[in-house]
């Protein structure tokens, strides 16, 4: 175990999200749904996306601005078209259900679309891509995030947006589905939290300081006056991140960023578009052009190894590691999971226990 790192199995992570989510009033299906999305974020190598939120969670939780056990509400529908509205739900059940929704209208109509506003942080994206997948839905999804601006746009230099991550399941006939996810800036926030809390840097044009000068030190996002993260691919970044804003922020109803957050909740606005290949018609041509397709990006140059891999090939690789070997998790991210859970009245040795540790 490197630097007190502690590797703790799945199972007893999930019994940790658990125990600590039922202590603060979620209802048995919210909990698991909560764990399987955390862990599932753990398993795949995401851990910003994983148990490292639950401090986050019970900050919010405490000033009554995440709700629990809460549902979509449906606001408006035009066939294939929902709008809904998460009222500030565990966004990891809101969105499972708004998810269950579209599908169910896809299903129907062959197409869905999906305005999700107003739900507490629904995670990883790569998640509700996967759930589309696993009904045989393509899905497209674009997400904004209304909390603390940590993103500088192009051309700026003190941050105006959050990470806003884009997410598409690309399901295929035999395989496991491709999955393309994710955030819109250089490195996921909690990527940044994840190296401060290890006391590592992070790679080069990641970050500036509050002066717009680069730096790899990650304080730099968590000192007053703050740094910021900079977007992808420099100008194309942040085209996506503002597409974000446009379609999930203030297409689906939802908030658009437009100052200085102070408020406790993530607050994640979501538009998601479903497609059926088998009820468009184009369902022999997709499977068909995809596998062929996928098998000329990944032909080996001759003499060398395939080395080609396709959006969701780390994250499979990965979960098998972390199923076999445990998560690792770090003494500060850890500490501070004990730290909350304290507050809402869970002991240190109850979630010890839990976790086998
Ligand atoms: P990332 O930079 O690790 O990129 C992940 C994507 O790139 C995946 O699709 C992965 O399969 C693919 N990939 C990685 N290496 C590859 C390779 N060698 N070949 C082919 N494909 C490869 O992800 P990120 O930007 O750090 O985002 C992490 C997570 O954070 C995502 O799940 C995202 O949804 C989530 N997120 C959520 C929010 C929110 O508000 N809910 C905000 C930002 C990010």
């Amino acid at each position: 175990m490197a630097g007190g790192e502690k590797k703790i199995r799945s199972d007893n992570l999930k019994a940790v999200v658990r125990y600590i989510f039922a202590k603060a009033g979620s209802l048995p299906r919210e909990c698991d749904l909560l764990a399987d999305h955390l862990i599932e974020a753990n398993l795949k190598g995401h851990d910003s996306h994983g148990i490292g939120m639950i401090p986050a969670y019970i900050a919010a939780l405490k000033v009554d601005e995440l709700k629990l056990n809460a549902s979509p509400r449906l606001i408006s529908e035009t066939g294939s078209t929902l709008v809904l509205d998460g009222g500030l739900g565990l966004g990891q059940s809101i969105a499972h259900d708004a998810m269950a929704m579209g599908i169910e209208r896809a299903k129907a109509y062959g197409s869905s679309i999906v305005a999700l506003h107003n739900s507490h942080h629904i995670g990883r994206i790569g998640h509700w891509a996967e759930q589309c997948a696993a009904a045989g839905f393509v899905s497209i999804h674009f997400v904004n995030v209304i909390a603390e601006p940590v993103v500088a746009p192009f051309g700026g230099t003190v941050a105006r947006v959050v990470t806003n991550p884009i997410s598409i399941g690309i399901p295929r006939e035999g395989h496991a589905a491709v999955i393309v996810d994710f955030a819109t800036s250089r490195l996921a926030h909690g990527k940044i939290r994840v190296a401060y809390n290890k006391g590592i840097t992070v790679p080069e044009g990641t970050l500036i300081d509050a002066a717009g000068h680069p730096t790899n030190d990650p304080a730099a996002l968590f000192s007053d006056p703050r740094g910021a993260i900079l977007p992808f691919g420099e100008h194309k970044g942040w085209t996506l991140a503002f597409a974000c804003e446009a379609l999930a922020g203030a297409l689906t109803g939802g908030e658009a960023i437009k100052g200085v957050v102070t408020r406790k909740a993530i607050v994640n606005n979501m538009l998601s578009i479903l497609i059926a290949p088998n009820r468009i018609g184009t369902a022999p041509t997709y499977f068909r052009e995809l596998e062929e397709m996928i098998t000329w990006v990944q032909s080996p140059a001759p003499g060398a190894d395939p080395t080609v891999l396709l959006p969701g090939d780390p994250e499979r690789k990965t979960r098998t590691e972390r199923l076999r070997d445990g998560i690792p998790v770090d003494p500060a991210t850890w500490a501070q999971i004990l730290s909350a859970a304290g507050e809402i009245g869970v002991t240190s040795s109850s979630l010890e226990a839990a976790a086998g540790l």
